[in-house]
């Protein structure tokens, strides 16, 4: 099939990899010229594991190519999707304004008739905006389908050539087929195409994103209790997740969630409701404790320094809001980095791939290191943020002759406790019986 993608970010890329990896002829578009350039030349610009190897040979084999200009993507080919970013305004409610200026520019273009595909997740009813949009411009034929991407960053390549399921919300017989012939390759296991209406389809996504918000946060809760009462969630979490009713996924309690989906999708979820006349009184309490979940570590440091860290050192590990990603956007590792600028901490960081994305944001009023280890020179507390594996052995050893002191917080729950005090380090971690702290 030939198939275009517009907007080559975290979703785009993968998608027209994948779709190219399957043998379709796929036209990737972005509107930022250095990105199309890098992408030209075998690079990706995001780190995604097995992503840029599969790129690589697909251009090899020329079924991928990259380009700045839509009018030429959407006359080539018959399937067009939409990756572009859906970032929340001011009031949560999801930014339409890239899809929709697309769906414009799509409307203009047409040759001929056309499948419009949004990947990007869109509050329920965008399926019926594009369409209008796209009517004001043409008389040609096209179907608008909505098609949620559920892929993790950090496992997206596998996650979208192997699908728990695949969500389509449609209305035509025509669009129906032509989508299930692309997903077929895609779902010869067995798992699911779902077929459903594209208002169900579009709401999907944002239920499944707050259902799995919940349930962190519900732990992360619990976890809370625990400091309390004295109790472990590690032994909660086993306890509870060999109920198949519940599962052993999404259940460890941490720092909160971040990313560029979970935040701003609970967002857009409550906005929709309100709009709608319903009072969503669950995402309303996950968002709160979620922000504050953020600050916990933070927390815990400061009643352990009596609050005079000011030109204390501190190291952190882990920058990016999960492992295997670079992906920083609403990281709790800005949140608390900040927070401890403000109080007059030096920091130094170390993180395998996200150092480039996070300087971004915070500049240089940080240090970097390369290499773990020589981020904790000096420092009298090492910060765990993100549970990257190289993370989980380390020669303690070493750390304990680099630090001024040996205080690790652990916003992730990577080590056992009795071990690591057994090393001689002072231990802190998320609801594991340390009372008060
Ligand atoms: P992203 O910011 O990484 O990528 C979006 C891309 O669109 C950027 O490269 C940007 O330059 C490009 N773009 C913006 N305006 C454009 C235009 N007018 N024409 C062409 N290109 C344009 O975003 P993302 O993380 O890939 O997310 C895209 C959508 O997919 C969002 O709605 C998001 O919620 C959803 N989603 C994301 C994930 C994820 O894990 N990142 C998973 C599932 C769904």
């Amino acid at each position: 099939m030939k198939i275009s993608v517009i907007g080559t970010g975290y979703v785009g890329l993968v998608v027209g990899t994948c779709l190219a990896e399957s043998g379709n002829n796929v036209v990737c578009v972005d509107i930022d010229e250095e990105k199309i350039k890098m992408l030209r030349k075998g690079k990706s610009p995001i780190f995604e594991p097995g992503l840029e190897e599969l790129l690589r040979s697909n251009i090899h084999e020329k079924r991928i190519t990259f380009t700045t200009s839509i009018e030429n993507a959407v006359k080539q080919n018959e399937v067009i999707f939409l990756a572009l970013p859906t970032p929340p305004n001011e009031d949560g409610s999801a930014d339409l304004k890239h899809v929709l200026t697309v769906a414009k520019q799509i409307g203009k273009f047409l040759n001929g008739y056309k499948v419009i595909v949004t990947k990007s997740t869109v509050p329920v009813g965008t399926a019926d905006k594009i369409r209008m949009t796209i009517e004001r411009e043409t008389t040609y034929e096209f179907d608008v389908v909505s098609n949620p991407e559920f892929l993790k960053e950090g496992a997206a390549v596998s996650d979208f050539m192997k699908p728990d399921r695949v969500v389509l919300g449609l209305r035509s017989v025509r669009a129906r087929k032509i989508m299930e012939d692309l997903y077929e390759p895609f779902v010869r296991t067995g798992n699911p195409i779902i077929v459903m209406d594209e208002r169900s389809s579009e709401i999907t996504k944002y239920a499944a994103n707050s259902l799995l918000a919940t349930k962190i946060t519900f732990m992360n809760e619990v976890a809370n209790l625990c400091e309390k009462v004295g109790a472990n969630v590690d032994s909660i979490r086993r306890g509870i997740g060999s109920d198949v009713r519940i599962g052993q996924h999404f259940l460890f309690s941490g720092i909160g969630y971040g990313g560029s989906c979970f935040p701003k999708d609970i967002t857009a979820l409550m906005h929709t409701s309100a709009h709608a006349g319903y009072d969503f009184k669950i995402l309303k309490a996950v968002d709160e404790v979620n922000t504050k979940q953020k600050s916990i570590l933070v927390d815990k440091l400061l009643k352990y320094f009596r609050k005079k860290i000011k030109g204390k050192h501190i190291a952190v590990w882990g920058l990016s809001f999960k492992p295997n990603t670079d992906d920083v956007r609403e990281a709790p590792s800005l949140v608390i980095i900040k927070q401890l600028l403000k109080r007059g901490a030096v920091i130094r960081v170390h993180d395998p791939v996200a150092m480039k994305e996070i300087r971004k944001q915070i500049g240089d009023s940080v240090k970097y290191f390369e290499n773990n280890y020589d981020a904790l020179k000096g420092t009298e507390a090492l910060l765990i943020l993100t549970e990257w594996n190289e993370f989980r052995r380390p020669d303690f050893e070493r750390m304990k002759q680099l630090m001024k002191r040996n205080i690790i917080f652990d916003g992730r729950n990577i080590y056992d406790p009795v071990m690591v005090r057994e090393k001689g380090f002072i231990y802190i971690s998320i609801g594991r019986g340390e009372i008060g702290l």
